[in-house]
């Protein structure tokens, strides 16, 4: 599976809803099986230290959240990972994945055979 910059436009649009409600930033992870469809989903809000699925007092951003959501990491062969961030106004951002999250998808790509990690 690939994915283009006009798939990150499209995902930026279907989350403009969301956004203008609630005029925050959202950080979104999907994971993509090898046949193209969504395996998990996952977000963020940027600044927020969200709490909740065990972890106490810790973070967990998008793209490790939605990793683990899909449960069965044999499914991972072959699968994708998208990141987007969009800003208050719709506008895609550098949704670079921070240095922790960087070190757990490498592991993911070496372990389970996650073959790409695509963000905005
Ligand atoms: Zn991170």
């Amino acid at each position: 599976m690939t994915f283009k910059l006009d798939d990150f436009k499209g995902l930026a649009e279907k989350y403009a809803h969301w956004i203008m409600r609630t005029r925050t930033s959202l950080h979104i992870a999907l994971v993509y099986g090898r046949g193209g469809e969504v395996l998990a989903q996952s977000s963020n809000r940027i600044g927020s230290r969200s709490k909740g699925a065990g972890y106490s007092g810790m973070t967990i951003h998008a793209e490790r959240a939605a990793l683990k959501k899909v449960g069965d990491v044999t499914l991972l062969r072959g699968a994708s990972l998208v990141v987007i961030r969009i800003d208050k106004r719709g506008q895609l951002c550098n949704s670079c994945p921070c240095h922790e999250c960087q070190q757990h998808l490498t592991a993911a790509m070496k372990k389970y055979g996650l073959k790409c990690v695509y963000y905005s």
